[in-house]
């Protein structure tokens, strides 16, 4: 059970309390044990007293870490509701005025709102945009900033320990804050929210999926696995945008397809504000082609799941991956030609490029599968697999480095022959696939072997090496 929320003292109509919270924890999903800590924070409300009494020391803020909308306003509302006290927000963006002083009577303002309607959360969000450490800023801007800070950090001193006012603020960039911000007492317990793994990504869907028609047996794997790198936000906007689909259709349930399709749009909105030149869209779906392409011909590397060349969390350049049937590997069950297969994946973006572009055309995109590829050769020789040092552990043969550079070349070589040959038998395959990855940026794995069936030619396996 929460506190009891107070009614408002004063005659004035509060600014900043934004009514009607209704948010609980299980409305957030896919946060694992950080929810715990949030539930903490409630009973700095409800146990506020016993706490005391305990001497256990009630923090005055709480920082939320993260990028934008993994959740974290949600999270803070999460907590006004679930202790059933009164909610009030700003944006730290809206304290940064020309006038000096404004932004420091705001924040007067905003705390004296939330003293006389006690119990309640305060959520400060885009702290940064106040915080920043002082003196970093020069001019008259800055000096405005640091009254606006100093006034917080008053604020902030005047309800440590109490209890009844907690502050939550939000940021990306925590690293860049003030030291004064973060001192014990204020701003003193840190909170990091990442972006959603791909089981956080199924609970979120599931979440929003709660009040929406959903067919029975809708594959939310399959969405969860395409949306890699995204965050909450754009999750909730892919089932909004799949009901959208479903009504125009006039159909009475949403569908994996209209998931599936909804995610795609999400996706390209992500890409339109990625400026790419249409070469370089190619060239992106070129490699990636073809490291499907090569791929689906082996039999541990064939359960391809979806192709893309979409840029993804913390790769500016964007990436060629291919999600492949990773178990034989993580269980070291792999065979000596399940590694060869492996190492011609990983030079068939280089094998592409010289078979599209041409010699003198050649990229560098590649260049991380082609280390890949090196790297993974040297081990195949290391580990005596090679034919030339065929069951030599690589104690034995450590001290002949320089042949096994060769042999590992060697292996390079046979490989790469290997891939190019694959590629040029599955040109029209090659082209399909890269025209309709430059379209739609992903490729589900239905829609690749679509491609495949249509454009495909598998009729002779690859030769083993
Ligand atoms: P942030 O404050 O981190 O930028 P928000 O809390 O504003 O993100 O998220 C925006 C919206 O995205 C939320 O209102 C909610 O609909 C959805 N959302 C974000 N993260 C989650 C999550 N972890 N679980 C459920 N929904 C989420």
């Amino acid at each position: 059970s929460g506190a009891r929320v107070r009614r408002a003292r004063s005659k004035r109509l509060p600014q900043y309390l934004e009514r009607g919270i209704d948010v609980k924890f299980s409305d957030v999903a896919g946060l694992g044990n950080i929810r715990l800590e949030l539930e903490e924070i409630v009973k700095f409300f409800t146990l506020g007293e016993v706490y005391r009494r305990r001497g256990v020391r009630i923090p005055g803020g709480i920082l939320l870490c993260g990028p934008p909308g993994v959740g974290k306003t949600l999270l803070a509302k999460a907590v006004a509701g679930e202790a059933g006290v009164n909610f009030f927000s700003i944006s730290a963006s809206q304290f940064v005025e020309i006038y000096v002083g404004v932004g420091a009577s705001r924040v007067r303002a905003l705390y004296q709102e939330a003293k006389e309607n006690a119990p309640s959360v305060v959520f400060i969000d885009e702290l940064d945009a106040v915080g920043r450490e002082r003196g970093l800023i020069k001019g008259s801007g800055g000096q405005e900033r640091d009254a606006t800070l100093n006034q917080l950090l008053v604020c902030l001193d005047g309800f440590e320990g109490r209890g009844d006012v907690i502050t939550i603020a939000a940021t990306n960039r925590p690293d860049i804050l003030d030291p004064a911000l973060v001192r014990p007492g204020r701003f003193d317990r840190k909170i990091y929210i990442p972006k959603p793994s791909l089981i956080g990504r199924v609970e979120i869907l599931k979440v929003h999926a709660r009040k929406k028609p959903m067919a029975e047996d809708v594959d939310y794997m399959a969405v969860a696995s395409m949306t890699d790198g995204m965050v909450g936000a754009e999750l909730a906007n892919i089932i909004e945008v799949a009901a959208i689909n479903m009504m125009r259709d006039g159909r009475p349930e949403i569908t994996t397809d209209d998931l599936l399709q909804a995610a795609q749009i999400e996706e390209r909105g992500m890409l339109d504000k990625k400026d790419r030149s249409l070469d370089m869209w190619n060239q992106l779906a070129l490699n990636e082609a073809a490291m499907a392409i090569v791929a689906m011909n082996f039999p541990d590397l064939k359960n391809i799941e979806f192709v893309t060349i979409a840029p993804r969390a913390g790769r500016e350049l964007g990436y060629v991956r291919v999600k492949m049937d990773h178990m034989k590997f993580t269980e070291g069950m792999l065979t000596r030609q399940s590694l060869l297969d492996h190492i011609t994946v990983q030079v068939a973006p280089r094998a592409a490029d010289e078979l599209w572009y041409g010699e003198s055309q050649l990229s560098t995109i590649w260049a991380e599968t082609a280390d890949n590829a090196r790297s993974a050769a040297r081990s195949f020789v290391l580990g005596g697999l090679s034919e030339k040092y065929y069951g030599l552990s690589n104690f034995w043969v450590a001290d002949r480095i320089n042949e096994i550079d060769l042999e590992a070349l060697n292996i390079l070589n046979m490989c790469y022959d290997r891939a190019k040959e694959i590629l040029q038998r599955n040109r029209r395959l090659m082209d399909a696939v890269v025209d309709q990855l430059v379209q739609k940026k992903s490729l589900t794995k239905q829609e690749f072997f679509n491609l495949v069936d249509e454009n495909g030619n598998l009729e002779r396996m690859p030769p083993n090496i």
